[in-house]
């Protein structure tokens, strides 16, 4: 990491500020009618934050609906693989952190069960949400069913065909799908319908946002409800190896599975950190989904961050295998861990998360998501980089049943 980076507070975790600034993203760019809401929000996020029993029932929860602690698992057989043809002594030692074993198949759960407990505290009884691929729309459904709620899921009209499988999980668990026909119809147009209902319906409406981003505080209260992946893995790997990992791996679409698994550890400055983009088709054309490597910072959603974007301005719409992670932004808190160094970021291709697919398909009897494929494809890169006594811990963070009819067209299957 680099420590001589100007400014840099005494603590990697003390942010964001009042305001909510990552040093210069963040924020909030927001039309004044959801000035008052968005404050409210904060004001309540604080007072539950301070209180144990909301504490309480969010950890229950964890435990007996969701299904925590997920495992944290020695892929021995994919360490073992990844060593052929390195030197002897290199290879390291690769481990997961299995959240693709969760209730609903993904991390977002843990983010849903704390927003949808802050919506009942602040007495509200509408919930909206936006989703890509469907995985946090069904999470979202399944949470309001759970809890006696309506739920209304924005998707882009393209996802919704796209995505069908998913489609008909939310509507199974009783929520209202409403399918958003304005600009390139997928997730990016989703959460600005998303905010246009909040602002219209503000008394009786909770906006559960799906990754780490959008106005503070998103952001800061997605994180730290994700959070939980990271003090579970940290305090598992102590436990079974008696040591802390070298270094930290996960995929980023908005950025909240990486930013839960990366925040407990961003003071152990022996933990190295990565985050991967999708690099779609390359990184050298526009068909790829990588903010950081391949945008510029401007403001979307609420906040300032990295984004696809053209030379005027217009948001670029991303392309990668995994509709999880073709988000044309990436949450404010990763900006600012890439310019002051703390966190390295990198990315791979459709080609090279499919590769990585089926290594651990065959290696472990694991399916993972597409997702969390490109995280293990940068895993199989850096391994054999390091010793066959450093350990690499990667967040598994989806599994892959809602992937197999992609996985096989792009493998020329028949299905
Ligand atoms: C939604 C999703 C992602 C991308 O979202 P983040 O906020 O970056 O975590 C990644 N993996 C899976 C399995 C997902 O469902």
């Amino acid at each position: 990491m680099n420590a001589s980076a100007p400014h840099a507070p005494n603590s990697f975790r003390a942010q964001p500020d009042d305001r909510g600034h990552f040093g210069q993203f963040g924020g909030r760019y927001v039309a004044e009618t959801l000035m008052p809401l968005i404050l409210d929000l904060e004001r309540e996020y604080r007072a539950a934050k301070a209180d144990p029993a909301f504490q309480a029932e969010f950890d229950d929860l964890l435990e007996h609906y969701v299904g925590r602690p997920s495992p944290l698992y020695h892929a021995e057989r994919l360490s073992e693989a990844l060593r052929t043809g390195v030197d002897a002594g290199m290879g390291a030692q690769v481990w997961f952190k299995r959240d693709e074993l969760n209730h609903t198949g993904a991390h977002k759960i843990n983010n849903c069960i704390g927003q949808i407990l802050l919506a009942i505290r602040m007495g509200k009884t509408r919930i909206i949400a936006e989703t890509g691929a469907g995985q946090h729309g069904v999470a979202t459904a399944a949470v309001c069913a759970r809890f006696g709620l309506p739920c209304i899921i924005y998707m882009g009209a393209k996802d919704v065909e796209r995505q069908q499988p998913n489609v008909f999980r939310m509507k199974l668990l009783g929520a209202e799908v409403r399918p958003v026909t304005s600009g390139a119809k997928t997730l990016s147009d989703a959460m600005n319908e998303g905010l246009r209902d909040w602002v219209a319906n503000v008394h009786d409406t909770f906006y559960i946002i799906g990754t780490a981003a959008g106005p503070h505080p998103y952001p800061e209260l997605v994180r730290d409800f994700q959070s939980v992946i990271g003090r579970e893995a940290r305090a598992q790997m102590l436990a079974r190896t008696g040591r802390l990992p070298d270094m930290l791996v996960a995929a980023i679409g908005g950025g909240s599975n990486a930013i839960g698994l990366f925040h407990p550890f961003l003071d152990d400055a022996s933990v190295a950190m990565l985050g991967v983009e999708a690099a779609g088709h390359g990184l050298e054309g526009s068909e790829h989904a990588a903010s950081l490597a391949g945008g510029f910072p401007g403001v979307l959603h609420g906040n300032k961050t990295y984004l696809l974007q053209d030379q005027d301005g217009q948001i670029a719409e991303g392309h990668s295998i995994s509709a999880g992670l073709d988000y044309p932004g990436i949450g404010p808190e990763h900006a600012w861990l890439r310019d002051i160094g703390r966190v390295q970021y990198d990315s791979a291709t459709d080609k090279d998360a499919l590769d990585a697919f089926q290594l651990l398909c065959r290696t472990e009897g694991i399916i993972p998501a597409l997702e969390p494929a490109h995280a293990i494809a940068a895993v199989s890169r850096h391994a054999r980089t390091m010793r066959d006594d450093q350990i690499i811990l990667a967040n598994l963070c989806g599994r892959g049943d809602k992937d197999i009819f992609t996985v096989a067209a792009a493998l020329g299957v028949a299905m």
